[in-house]
């Protein structure tokens, strides 16, 4: 490494002892750098319209995604994706035996035969499960979700639940493969739980790094995923955008300035829109008046 580079200006001149010099260096702004363009180089488009995994994310987001808009990731949001990649990984090998496949990558048409769920989507699961339970052969799907543990510990004390994006996700695989379970194995990316909430909850016995919670194919949920996916081809087609709504996706969104902006816009015209219907209608309302006026006169 070019250790100019490294120290910049702090670089110490001859006048200087080398032991009085205090540097500091600039590694962290070169390996960050370094992060995004690692990964901007890896980027993979999408074989198809949706990917499972964001299906159930913010759907203004997609579109402006669609209409062209670059996904700006710093090296925090990637350095995430990479951790998470790892786990995956590192999990899949130790319970390798017990799967009956692992990450199969599904393209759909849909297998069940219901082309407007399934279709325009590719996404892969972690892995899949089988053996005899209660009297019947059953196959049952594994994901494996990393988490901060503000989150883990939400999820193992019940207050917080499966996020909405994870059940959509589920819901391709599960409604493609003709399944009902899936077995969703949240880790926690701290590992331990916070000294905090150790000393709120002494008496609490949980493992600090797994949580299992069991999802199964919900209807109302195939119905939604359909709704979505009718919704965002139609914005599409007539090149519009839905209503921002505050959803978490926000507070690391890319496009939040826009959006933002956009929404302020709208809701400025939406007032210009309804003020000059007010006044079209008092006018309107003072010439009825006039004229009623005028034929009594008559
Ligand atoms: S800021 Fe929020 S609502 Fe707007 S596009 Fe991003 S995630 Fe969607």
């Amino acid at each position: 490494m070019d250790l100019n580079k490294l120290f910049g200006e702090d670089n110490p001149n001859e006048k200087k002892e080398w032991k009085e010099w205090k540097p500091r260096p600039k590694l962290v702004p070169i390996l960050e750098a370094e992060i995004v363009k690692y990964n901007e180089a890896r980027k993979q488009s999408s074989p198809t319209l949706f990917r499972a995994s964001e299906i159930g994310g913010c759907d203004k987001k997609f579109l402006y995604k669609f209409n062209g808009l670059t996904e700006e990731i710093d090296a925090k949001g990637y350095l995430t994706m990479n951790v998470g990649t790892a786990w995956h990984e590192l999990l899949q090998t130790y319970l390798a035996e017990h799967f009956v496949s692992l990450e199969e990558r599904l393209y759909f048409n849909d297998k069940a035969g219901d082309s407007s769920v399934c279709a325009d989507l590719s996404g892969s699961y972690d892995g899949e499960l089988t053996g005899k339970i209660v009297g019947q052969e059953k196959n049952i799907l594994l994901e494996i979700k990393t988490t901060g543990v503000s989150n883990f510990q939400r999820l193992i004390t019940g207050k917080g639940q499966l996020s909405n994006k994870y059940k959509f996700q589920n819901t391709v695989y599960l409604h493609a493969k003709g399944l009902d379970m899936t077995i969703f194995l949240m880790v926690n990316r701290n590992i331990a739980l916070t000294d905090e909430f150790m000393e709120l909850n002494p008496d609490l016995d949980v493992n600090p790094t797994f949580h299992e919670i069991i999802y199964r194919k919900d209807d109302a949920m195939v119905e939604k995923l359909r709704q979505k996916i009718t919704d965002r081809k139609l914005h599409m087609k007539l090149g519009t955008s839905p209503k921002r709504e505050k959803v978490t996706e926000c507070s690391y969104c890319s496009f939040e300035a826009q959006c933002k902006a956009e929404h302020e816009q709208n809701k400025i015209l939406a007032r210009e829109a309804k003020k000059s219907e007010t006044e079209n209608k008092k006018e309107q309302e003072k010439l009825a008046k006039a004229e009623a006026k005028k034929n009594k006169n008559k």
